[in-house]
């Protein structure tokens, strides 16, 4: 297999979600799954994860059948669990609870042929454990983080140390507020420059995000969905679908970033469609193309 461009970190998980729409129990999730998934549309990704004997077969087929390259999983005995339930314009999720023995026995080493990864997407998971990737690199091109609040709130040191050695954070606008303790999102972004930051993506649930550079602001719209199912892991997929297509690109300039954003809302948009990976299942090159093409249009006005 050859190696791959782009890794990702984060974890593999069993999810018990509760939406308006339902509720699933042990479902396929995790922030490397959807993640990978994603970008797996672009390149041919590899995960570095934690997974447990109690991690149904099929799943990890599903994984390896979309081009996700495995060999930097470290396998334990339980998987990474978590319950989370949405309510209201289900923008924000409501953690029930979290199983993170399996991230404590999780070395993170990278296979030797992933220290050379150009790419690199620190997904949400432990900060001390994306340090611990971010130390493994031999000649990284392009790092982004991602991280929740239970780590600001946790881990806050570790996470400001990983966060000056990414090149971007992709961040939820609550998040950027309480982690850079402030009000306005302008403000954060300004803090987040001043890390060595080049790119803050904010994301604002389904009112789409934000992107700061240096000098430079880029905004889009959500796709307004006609059925919104489940959200959980539409924020993996965003940044796996971003990080993916920079891969693909070979490219980090602002335009090739811009275009990974709209990517990134499209896929993101189809995956909350649907429970756990059902509807990442059913997309296809067409209809990530068609959604793109109505982005497009949305943004579209004269000058
Ligand atoms: P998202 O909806 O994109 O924020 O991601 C949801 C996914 O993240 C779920 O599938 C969870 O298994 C996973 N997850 C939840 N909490 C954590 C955590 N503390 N660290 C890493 N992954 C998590």
């Amino acid at each position: 297999m050859p190696h791959p461009k782009l890794i990702i970190i984060g974890t593999i998980a069993l999810d018990n979600i509760s939406t308006p729409s339902g509720t699933v129990k042990d479902a396929l999730g995790g922030s490397a799954v959807f993640a990978s998934y994603a970008a797996s549309f672009f390149t041919k990704p590899g995960i570095v994860s934690v997974v447990g004997k109690d991690m149904p077969k099929a799943h990890l087929k599903l994984l390896r059948e979309r081009g996700i390259d495995l060999q930097g999983l470290q396998h334990v005995k339980n998987s990474f669990r978590w319950g989370g339930s949405y309510q209201g314009d289900m923008n924000e999720a409501t953690t029930e609870f979290t199983e993170v023995a399996p991230l404590l026995q999780f070395k993170a080493d990278l296979p030797e042929e992933y220290r050379d990864a150009a790419y690199v997407l620190l997904a949400n998971i432990d900060p001390e454990l994306q340090l611990k990737v971010i130390a493994q690199l031999r000649k990284p091109k392009f790092i982004a983080l991602d991280t929740m609040n239970l780590w600001i709130d946790t881990r806050k040191e570790q996470l400001m140390k990983a966060i000056r050695q990414a090149d971007a954070l992709i961040i939820n606008d609550g998040e950027a507020r309480q982690l850079f303790n402030t009000s306005f999102i302008r403000h954060a972004a300004e803090k987040a420059m001043k890390l060595g930051l080049k790119y803050i993506i904010i994301k604002k649930g389904d009112n789409g995000c934000f992107m700061f550079s240096r000098n430079k602001a880029f905004a889009t719209q959500g796709y307004p969905l006609r059925v919104l199912k489940d959200p959980t892991g539409c924020g993996d997929s965003f940044a796996g679908s971003i990080m993916g297509y920079l891969a693909m690109k070979g490219n980090t300039d602002e335009n090739t970033i811009r275009k990974g954003i709209i990517y990134g809302s499209v896929i993101a948009s189809y995956n909350a469609q649907d429970f756990s990976l059902n509807q990442l299942k059913r997309l296809n090159q067409r209809l990530i193309e068609k959604r793109y093409r109505i982005f497009l249009d949305m943004r579209h006005f004269g000058h």
